[in-house]
């Protein structure tokens, strides 16, 4: 994604590097709507944070679902739409445990250079896959790699989706256990969207020891410290108790 400038770059025609620069913030920061309305946290009225998974559901879910159960934790998972067909019975444990599901689009695809209508397509496939398994409609949606283009914003309004980005990435696909829970105790506010994943984009049977071994040790700490969990729909309203 480091190269994401230098894509840009060239699709703008290679003079334009200023352009893309700005574009490439547009595409990329959380806290930037221009693409596309989203938000990054809620507005922290409560001490309370959001626990985000992404690229699920896996195999590996169930191990995570446990976790969160044995502390009555809810959570939100931004579900591929690939990978509820491939594992709906595992987005059904999720829908059924009290989880919030949102879209993470159906394959993961990169936005950037995509078409409008190709946007829309991968959009509004996952929310029918989604909705099929599970029988619940999700009204957030997640961009893959936090990725916006133009004809997002217009998708997300059809469908009728909210963008929901992440005040702390965990960086778990890549960091020691160690390293993701002192980034997310660091992120650790009222009103904080943490973005955690319980999958490898389409990857069968994804390795996610790392995650599992953070929301472990997290939880307790981030309890300790006086917080408590939400789902995003929950955390994005100032005035629920
Ligand atoms: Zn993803």
């Amino acid at each position: 994604m480091a190269d994401l400038a230098r894509i840009l770059e060239t699709a703008l025609g290679g003079t334009a590097i200023a352009a893309a620069g700005a574009l490439a913030y547009a595409v990329r920061v959380p806290a930037c709507s221009w693409l596309a309305p989203s938000v990054h946290r809620g507005p922290g009225s409560r001490r309370s944070i959001a626990l985000t998974f992404d690229d699920g559901p896996s195999e590996s879910t169930p191990a995570l679902l446990e976790i969160l159960a044995r502390h009555r934790t809810p959570a939100t998972f931004f579900q591929i739409g690939a990978n509820v067909r491939r594992l709906p019975q595992v987005a059904r444990e999720v829908a059924s445990a009290g989880h919030e599901i949102g879209n993470h689009t159906d394959t993961h695809p990169l936005l950037a250079l995509k078409s409008s209508g190709f946007i829309h397509n991968e959009l509004a496939d996952a929310q029918e896959t989604i909705e099929h398994a599970t029988g619940r409609r999700p009204r957030h949606f997640r961009a893959p790699y936090g990725v916006r283009w133009f004809g997002l914003g217009q998708a997300q309004q059809r469908l009728s989706l909210n963008g929901v980005m992440w005040s702390t990435i965990a960086l778990d696909w890549k960091r020691q256990t160690p390293g993701v829970v002192s980034r997310l105790i660091g992120g650790a506010a009222p009103g904080a969207i943490l973005c955690l994943h319980d999958g490898r984009v389409l990857n069968h049977h994804p390795d996610i020891g790392i995650t599992l071994q953070a929301v472990r040790e997290l939880l307790p700490k981030l309890m300790d410290l006086g917080f408590h969990f939400e789902r995003v729909t929950d955390i994005l309203c100032p005035t629920k108790n």
